[in-house]
């Protein structure tokens, strides 16, 4: 029997089935075949036979998964995992080549102070910094009523910035080029997972070279995955990163609670003749619009509508989509709010005894949107969330956990606090001998992340529906929401730093 291995291992040696390597010695691509291994009948024998066999293999590798990547590289419990990254988006086998130049991608996302500082401490923050980003310190939000504003100022909670804004593509390059960059073991599949099968029995991890080529007689551990080609791969760990529509959620058999909204969103890059350095939201009566800086003098809109008005407004002119927008974002619907320094006298004065210890500001008008710079997408929007996170083998994180409204910019941030959670329970788990694929120990990461994600959904749905009725007393109750999110003192931090990634909640929860 040993000798059958062994022939069988030094036949595989033999075949030399080419693996295109990164820059690095760490990351590498599987299957990619040039032409130097022997026939193709003979190869996928042998690779039927052999399946290799890792700590991890995360499917998805979009930000939150490559997140993932990220943070096991930096930590010295996880550096030495051998981990496999399933995802056939072609920017991850042959490496993005971004410049600054570049024409701005539509795709961006808001990174809370929280996300950024876990980002730097594994080293991935200082590559989004060499591209095009914005940090931002101020932000205005209002409603078209012009009954009421808040504008936010990172002074207030003795904070540089509020958050950053950057393409998703330099974020996820980022991440990417962080994992290239250490010595961590991960081999990338240019493929898709098209089923699992769960074995349940324990594992440790402290079983040497696990991605060692085995025949299968000799696995039969932990989870078995056969990608798109066919080939076959087995793991401890299978983490379902592979967003909203997540298949290994599927396979795992989890459920999930949740709705469509009738809205959808419209993004794209637009011009203004000066830079941007504030993020702007207004409220309208069909959802959210809002005009984010992303660097030079750009900026993304995100916004919300009637999935009928999106078609209509991704195919009108430029001329008349720019008017639209100029119109949303200031003059149209409804009048501008009164500053709330000017003196004025409105119903919401009485909140103002407050001001003096808050830092307030005036109400500003948004930069006119002077071109279109990208192509304009739109996305359904939808509210999603697993039942569960975990089952023996198989934990989600990101979208496939939870999808929310993009309407405060916190999708991407939940991932990344999902990653960094799993990350650190997983080098606990081998802290303490235990299998990473153990339901006990994945569930400590379930315990960990669900209920402030289960909040933030709760908020951010409550805010959408909030906006979603146009009635005279609401408004008014609306606005005094406004008035007491700006004028109340610690209110206003309380909801900044809630914003920020701070896992503690506003004060009028
Ligand atoms: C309009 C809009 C604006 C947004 N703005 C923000 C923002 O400002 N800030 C913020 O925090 N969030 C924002 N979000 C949310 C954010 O984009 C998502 O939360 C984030 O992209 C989720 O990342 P993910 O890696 O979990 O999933 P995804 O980005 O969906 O990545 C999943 C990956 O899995 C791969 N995959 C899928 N199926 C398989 C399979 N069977 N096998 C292998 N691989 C597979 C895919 O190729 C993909 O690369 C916004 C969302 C929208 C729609």
């Amino acid at each position: 029997m040993n000798r059958l291995m062994k022939k069988t291992i030094s036949n595989v040696r033999a075949l030399k089935i080419p693996r295109k390597y990164f820059c690095t010695e760490g990351v590498k691509v599987a299957g990619s075949t040039t032409g130097e291994a022997s026939n193709e009948h003979e190869k996928k024998q042998a690779i039927n036979k052999i399946i290799p066999q890792y700590d991890i293999a995360i499917v998805g590798g979009g930000m939150v998964g490559m997140a993932l990547a990220c943070f096991l590289a930096s930590m010295p419990m996880t550096k030495q995992l051998n981990v496999a990254i399933i995802d056939s988006n072609p920017a991850l086998a042959s490496g993005l080549h971004i410049k600054k130049e570049d024409a701005p991608d539509p795709r961006v996302s808001t990174v809370t102070p929280a996300s950024i500082s876990f980002l730097q401490d594994a080293g991935a923050w200082k590559y989004v910094e060499q591209n095009r980003h914005a940090y931002f310190n101020v932000m205005q939000v209002w409603d078209y009523t012009g009954l009421g504003y808040a504008r936010y100022n990172a002074r207030d909670v003795n904070k540089d910035f509020l958050g950053c804004v950057a393409e998703n593509k330099v974020l996820h390059n980022a991440l990417l080029s962080c994992v290239k960059d250490s010595d961590f073991k991960t081999t990338i599949y240019p493929l898709r997972l098209s089923s699992m099968t769960l074995n349940t029995s324990s594992m440790s991890i402290v079983e040497e070279n696990t991605n060692s080529v085995e025949p299968s007689s000799a696995q039969g551990h932990g989870a078995k995955l056969q990608l798109s080609d066919g080939s076959s791969l087995y793991a401890k760990l299978v983490v379902g990163a592979d967003g909203g529509k997540s298949h290994v959620r599927e396979l795992a058999g989890i459920k999930t609670t949740g709705w469509n909204y009738s809205q959808n969103a419209i993004i794209c890059t637009v011009e203004h003749t000066s830079e941007n350095v504030c993020a702007w939201q207004r409220f309208l009566p069909s959802g959210p619009i809002a005009l984010l800086p992303i660097g030079d003098k750009f900026s993304n809109i995100v916004w919300t509508m009637s999935p009928a008005e999106s078609n209509s407004r991704k195919s009108t002119t430029e001329e008349e989509f720019l008017k639209d927008v100029n119109y949303a974002l200031d003059y149209g619907y409804g009048p501008r709010p009164t500053s709330g320094l000017l003196g004025t006298r409105d119903m919401f004065s009485w909140f103002k005894m407050d001001a003096a210890i808050s830092t307030n500001e005036f109400f500003e008008i948004p930069p006119k949107v002077t071109k279109l710079a990208s192509e304009r997408m739109v996305f359904p929007l939808s509210l999603r969330h697993a039942n569960s996170y975990s089952s023996k083998r198989v934990v989600l994180i990101g979208d496939a956990a939870h999808t929310v409204h993009p309407l405060a910019g916190q999708g991407v941030n939940l991932g990344f606090g999902d990653a960094f959670s799993l990350s650190r329970i997983i080098a606990e788990g081998i802290a303490l001998g235990s299998d990473i694929g153990e339901v006990n120990l994945l569930k400590k990461y379930e315990a960990e992340r669900r209920s402030g994600n289960i909040m933030m959904m709760a908020i951010l749905d409550g805010f959408q529906k909030a906006y979603s009725v146009d009635f005279g007393p609401f408004n008014i109750l609306r606005a005094a929401a406004f008035h007491g999110a700006n004028y109340i003192s610690p209110l206003k931090k309380s909801i900044i730093s809630y914003a920020s990634g701070d896992h503690k909640l506003p004060i009028f929860l």
